[in-house]
């Protein structure tokens, strides 16, 4: 864990205007000062992502939250019921909102987060300020669950890295909006749509819609893909391929050997297949395989947005 010094100097860059690598336990974030024109504009930069798609808003609590988003009573139930977590919640700006319009896209509503890491709670507790802070990967790329992996993509790019270790997670926050008594879920994640059966009403897809003004921009975008391409739903490796298995199907390494290094999970467990996806699918793709195949993975729990990220990534080729 860094120590209180790391976090008050990243805190320090922060309000200066500089990018810092922030541990979160979803995926490690790419965090700005939301309220800073130019500390956004260079994440957008940073990451290559397109202005379109826009940034959530990290806060450290609910009183924190309420200066940026108004909240209705379903939200409400829906905040005290996972913050600190990883639901994202989007909703209209209030009109005195400090964050950057650019961090919303020119958007009317904005997407909110607390989140429950110590160190991320350290960080928005020494700046004060709302930290805008999209997953810490070049746009299009892996989600990243490693400093390593931040300083891989983004390491030109920000002040420092606070190194907290593996996220624990390993998957992005559910994004959802608010409709009514129900949400209607505009991105799978760390918050499963059973829990949120807990909570709301009807839980649902936000189902067709126009690609020119989608519910959520990042909806349209290719995602999470490694440059080898891959395989979904598959028993065995390519020649010359890696083979992620689950469960009953075991990895297969470079070495054309079943290995269970390269498992999601050997015992066929979701929650740590979620874990362990993005740095697999990025070690994979270190080694330059003709091919990453990954065995079906189910839908169940975290099964969803582990598929959600899969069907993405291997889209993204086609
Ligand atoms: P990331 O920052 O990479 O975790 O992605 C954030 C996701 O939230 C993207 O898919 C965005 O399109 C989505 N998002 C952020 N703000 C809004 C908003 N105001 N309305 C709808 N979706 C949003
Ligand atoms: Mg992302």
């Amino acid at each position: 864990m860094p120590a209180p010094a790391e976090i008050d100097r990243a805190a320090r860059l922060l309000l200066d205007g500089r990018l810092v690598g922030m541990p979160t336990e979803t995926v490690y974030g790419l965090a700005a000062d939301a309220t800073n024109p130019a500390a956004v504009a260079a994440v957008f930069a940073a990451k290559g992502r397109p202005a379109i798609n826009p940034l959530i808003a990290h806060v450290p609590d609910m009183e924190a939250a309420r200066r940026l988003a108004i909240f209705n009573p379903q939200a409400d139930r829906l905040a005290a019921a996972f913050w600190p977590g990883g639901l994202t919640l989007v909703l209209p700006r209030t009109v005195d909102c400090p964050v950057d319009l650019l961090a919303c896209a020119g958007l009317t509503t904005i997407a909110v987060r607390v989140p429950d890491h110590p160190v991320a709670q350290a960080l928005l507790r020494a700046t004060g300020r709302p930290l805008a802070a999209p997953s810490a990967n070049r746009s299009g790329r892996p989600s990243p669950t490693l400093a390593a992996h931040v300083q891989a993509d983004l390491g030109d790019a920000i002040a420092m890295v606070l190194d907290a270790g593996p996220a624990q997670v390993g998957l992005e926050s559910t994004v959802v909006r608010v409709d009514g008594s129900g949400v209607i879920v505009l991105r799978d994640g760390a918050v499963t749509r059973d829990a949120l059966r807990g909570v709301a009403r009807a839980v649902t897809d936000v189902g067709a819609f126009d690609p020119a003004a989608p519910p959520s921009p990042g909806m349209i975008l290719r995602h999470y893909a490694p440059v080898s391409t891959m395989r979904l739903e598959a028993a065995e490796a390519a020649p010359g391929g890696i083979l992620l298995g689950f469960g009953p199907v075991s990895g297969v390494g470079p070495d054309g050997g079943a290995d269970p290094a390269w498992s999601l999970s050997p015992v066929g467990d979701v929650v740590e297949a979620a874990s362990r996806l993005f740095a697999l699918i990025r070690s994979a793709d270190a080694q330059r395989p003709t091919q990453i195949a990954v065995a079906p993975v189910p839908d169940a729990g975290l099964g969803a947005a582990i598929n959600d990220r899969l069907r993405r990534a291997a889209a993204s080729q086609a």
